[in-house]
């Protein structure tokens, strides 16, 4: 079965790694949210591509799912001493990464072709696409600040503010990067990956074409990032409860409403069964915590079931 997989960050390539353990380099594509993208102390970062690429490589922090494991921070420390900005924190092999992506860009290259060199460099094998190759960026509404760019909120700001809204800027302009909607179009399956929706996935929708493509997939699944009215890590529960809905699986679902045709959530939210059912999506609860790389695997397995299931009916043996 052919998956087009949706990711942001964290949560996102956490099932994606999964899904990568399952599913040959033919079978799985990753598209992943680049709205979060900034410019900082003149380099241009990916948080959520190197999040996604990190941890197909094997090179991801274990502990805080973002950043490289056996992580240094030598030039931080000296930028500090000269009162350079360190409120995001980029370590010594995270910054390797920046300063060749930013000479790469400099000198003409589009994120998707530095991207897919990068993956073959770090020996990752299935193919991790930008959802664009353009500026498109993710602002955040705050009732403190106005509008903050979406690092600012996130990593300076530690999603304190109160959000209030969200905008993407150069939306209208941006184009799927090469290859978006051709894998999209020969997916048998898209599945969006328990990831932020509001400024993980809706990004991704936003981005011209994407979400006709998507809507021409006869299977369109989602994984709820929230579980018992909580974010595992992250804003997503506080940005709902912000913008006066209450955060929960139902919430999600709700979310997607006309995106998808199956849902996926957590054993512990199945009281929303009968809710979510009622909104015309095919539902299921399932253990979705993914604590190991077990537990990634095992989740992926069963996203991949119940595809499987939303495409003929039959379940795969
Ligand atoms: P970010 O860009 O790094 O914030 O990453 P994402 O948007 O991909 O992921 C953040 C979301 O992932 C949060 O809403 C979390 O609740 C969700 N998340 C993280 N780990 C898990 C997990 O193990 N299971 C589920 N279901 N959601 C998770």
């Amino acid at each position: 079965m052919k998956i087009v997989a949706l990711a942001g960050g964290v949560g996102g390539a956490k099932l994606v790694d999964g899904l990568a353990r399952l599913l040959s380099p033919d079978e799985l594509t990753v598209v992943v949210n680049t709205g979060d993208d900034f410019n900082h102390l003149g380099l241009r970062i990916c948080p959520d591509l190197d999040t996604v690429c990190y941890t197909l490589a094997g090179l991801a922090n274990p502990t805080t799912g973002w950043g490289r494991s056996g992580e240094t921070w030598n030039a931080l420390e000296q930028l500090a001493r000269l009162g350079g900005p360190t409120w995001f924190r980029l370590g010594d092999l995270d910054l390797a990464t920046h300063l060749e992506r930013t000479r790469r860009l400099k000198a003409g290259d589009a994120l998707s072709r530095v991207t897919r060199d990068f993956c073959a460099a770090w020996g990752v094998r299935h193919p991790v696409l930008p959802m664009t190759d353009q500026v498109f960026e993710t602002w955040v509404l705050t009732v403190e600040h106005g509008w903050l760019p979406f690092q600012e909120y996130f990593v300076r700001h530690a999603c304190e503010p109160v959000v209030k809204g969200f905008e993407f800027r150069g939306a209208e302009s941006a184009r799927p990067a090469p290859g978006v909607l051709e894998a999209i179009g020969a997916a048998d399956a898209v599945v969006v990956c328990p990831s932020n929706p509001w400024v993980s996935i809706d990004p991704i929708f936003k981005v011209e074409g994407i979400k006709q493509a998507i809507q021409g997939c006869p299977v369109r699944v989602a994984v709820s990032p929230i579980i018992g009215g909580k974010a595992v890590k992250g804003p997503a529960a506080k940005m709902y409860a912000e913008l006066g809905i209450e955060p929960s699986a139902l919430a999600v679902a709700r979310h997607y409403t006309g995106r998808l045709t199956g849902f996926i959530f957590d054993r512990e939210d199945s009281q929303y069964m009968s809710d979510i059912s009622a909104l015309g999506i095919r539902a299921v609860v399932l253990d979705t915590l993914m604590k190991t790389n077990e537990d990634r695997v095992n989740l992926a397995c069963k996203v991949l079931d119940f595809c499987a299931l939303n495409q003929t009916g039959i379940r795969r043996s």
